[in-house]
């Protein structure tokens, strides 16, 4: 049996991946722009590869505002930076 992988195109890169390996950045109802660890948030959503070029890219090039339609405040920016570097430190290879 086939097992259905669902795919996310990354912000970054443009690769799709596992949605499982990657991670996830939603903007909510409240049009709050947040990090989702857990991937199961209600909102719209974007996508990352966990590696930092990937995230460096995405928020350079403007590509998770692009994604989400709202504009992303410098104090975000940086706060949702440090949570996906905080996650990736927990994440031993
Ligand atoms: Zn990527």
């Amino acid at each position: 049996m086939v097992r259905a992988v669902k795919t996310r195109q990354c912000a970054g890169c443009g690769e799709y991946r596992d949605a499982k390996e990657m991670f996830r950045i939603v903007r909510t109802p409240e049009k709050e722009i947040v990090f989702d660890p857990s991937g199961r948030m209600n909102g719209r959503g974007v996508y990352l590869c966990r590696n930092n070029s990937c995230i460096e890219k995405a928020f350079s090039r403007k590509g998770i505002a692009r994604s989400l339609h709202l504009n992303l405040q410098p104090q975000t920016e940086s706060d949702l930076k440090q949570l996906i570097s905080k996650e990736m430190d927990g994440i031993e290879e």
